[in-house]
């Protein structure tokens, strides 16, 4: 494994030059707690997006999709706890006034009532909600109450029934859902990993109870497998199990998966058994009978056990980007350039797969260039790029981390040839331009991160 060489601020610095992500608002000096994902961000989101769905949904016969909107009923909020129980216990200092998160505060200056900033006074700890609460209809006078979802996971409960009745899934059965949540975090620091608008990839696995432990066991390995077929550093990835004090009162089991940020371990994504606890709570709340009817097993009712894989899509953005950076020392001539900066993404999320590039402008090779790029486009994402010397634009691409360049040379010219430079190795390979679709079709599934 290559040195380490990230820091966040490199990150963030790239991100921005490089087209990933933006400060929300940023001419109107931003908003915290909210990004902007440029021309590269979305694309390197929507593919991670794309991979999760095919890795849950299509590779698993039993698993299927839902898109649920973000305003709910504000009723499933009550059920689920989140009105009651989603807080942050939190302190002001009457002097700096300051708004601190209690818990992470040194706990004898908490005692003593002492502001960590200033040394003033602080107040009581008060519980704080961070739900995000919002009006509907056209009077607001607190009729129209509503919140905007803190997690995506209730609209796959609220949709159980529906989803059993409808598509006829037999128990074990899975609902995979990717969307926008909502939280008034107070502290939002370390760039994209905690903001306030967010999205999330969560599955919700409905099983018998009592084959609840073997499940879990099943989904903590197929999620730690997902990151080993990303590519991601697995030496940079662990486990950590809930210990009591922090075990939700519902949870029979919970493990995190955490990555090496630059800051340190912290929560990727989160494997949950949440035992019968919240369709329980919605058959209570709803007076809806959200029973499961084992029509195989003589009619047996019961409510299913969930087991929960819940992860961030943004945050496992920021964890691919740190994981893929690189600067790496190239030349020793003692030039600026014989350093380059490269991200090291699997092919398969990179924002760009190929990008190509003529040699010169003229001779018409340009035209050449245009007529391979158009090929490509049908199935690869593509970027075009006829300026600055070549050197230059593979060091672009490298800070995107397209991994495969085609460059197009007088040769191809005379004998229809290409070179192919890889990313990675940067070596080149010489290949007829009209075998490039299955050249890089079968690079990019032999793919192995060095
Ligand atoms: P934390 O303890 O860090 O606040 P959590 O345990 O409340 O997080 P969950 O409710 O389990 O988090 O959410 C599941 C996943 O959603 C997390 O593992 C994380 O990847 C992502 N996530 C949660 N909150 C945020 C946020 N504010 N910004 C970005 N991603 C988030």
């Amino acid at each position: 494994m290559p040195e380490s060489n990230t820091s966040m601020d490199k990150i963030v610095s790239l991100a921005k030059r490089r087209g990933f992500v933006f400060q929300s608002s940023e001419i109107y000096g931003g908003q915290a707690g909210a990004w902007d994902y440029g021309p590269m961000g979305v694309e390197l989101k929507n593919r991670i997006a794309r991979f999760w769905w095919k890795e849950m949904t299509q590779l698993h016969d039993d698993i299927v999709g839902l898109d649920a909107s973000i305003l709910m009923h504000p009723k499933v909020w009550e059920a689920s706890g989140h009105v009651e129980n989603f807080t942050d216990p939190l302190v002001d200092c009457k002097k700096c006034k300051q708004r601190f998160r209690a818990d992470q505060i040194d706990p004898d200056k908490l005692a003593r009532k002492e502001c960590p900033e200033c040394g003033g006074e602080l107040t009581d700890t008060r519980k704080f909600n961070l739900m995000f609460k919002t009006n509907i209809g056209p009077v607001d006078d607190g009729s129209g109450l509503i919140y905007l979802r803190p997690e995506t996971a209730q609209g796959i409960y609220v949709n159980f029934r529906n989803i059993v009745q409808s598509n006829r899934m037999k128990i074990p059965f899975g609902i995979a859902q990717i969307g926008k949540a909502f939280r008034n975090e107070i502290v939002t620091k370390n760039f994209i990993f905690r903001t306030c608008e967010f999205e999330q990839m969560e599955m919700q696995y409905f099983v018998k109870p009592g084959e609840d432990e073997k499940y879990f066991e099943y989904w903590r390995g197929q999620r730690w497998a997902y990151y080993e077929k990303l590519g991601i550093h697995m030496d940079k990835l662990r486990w950590h199990r809930h210990g009591p004090d922090e075990l939700a009162h519902y949870a029979k089991d919970a493990y995190d998966i955490e990555y090496e940020f630059p800051m340190g371990f912290k929560e990727l994504e989160g494997v949950h058994n949440r035992t019968n606890f919240d369709l329980t709570r919605h058959q209570q709340f709803s007076g809806k009978d959200l029973q499961y009817i084992d029509q195989d097993n003589g009619n047996e009712r019961y409510i299913p056990f969930i087991i929960e894989t819940s992860a961030g899509l943004t945050r496992q953005l920021l964890m691919v980007l740190c994981d893929a950076y690189e600067e790496q020392k190239v030349a020793d001539k003692g030039n600026d350039d014989d350093f380059r900066t490269v991200l090291h993404i699997h092919p398969i999320i990179a924002p760009v797969t190929v990008a190509v590039l003529p040699l010169m402008k003229k001779d018409g090779l340009a035209e050449l260039a245009h007529s391979i790029r158009n090929e490509l486009k049908e199935d690869y994402s593509t970027d075009y790029d006829q300026s600055g010397a070549i050197g230059r634009r593979y060091r672009r691409q490298d800070e995107i981390g397209t991994p495969y360049c085609v460059t197009i040379d007088y040769q191809t010219k005379e004998d229809g040839t290409v070179t192919v430079r890889d990313r990675d190795s940067m070596a080149q390979d010489r290949v007829q331009a009209s075998a490039l679709p299955e050249y890089l079709r079968a690079k990019i599934k032999s793919y192995k991160r060095a």
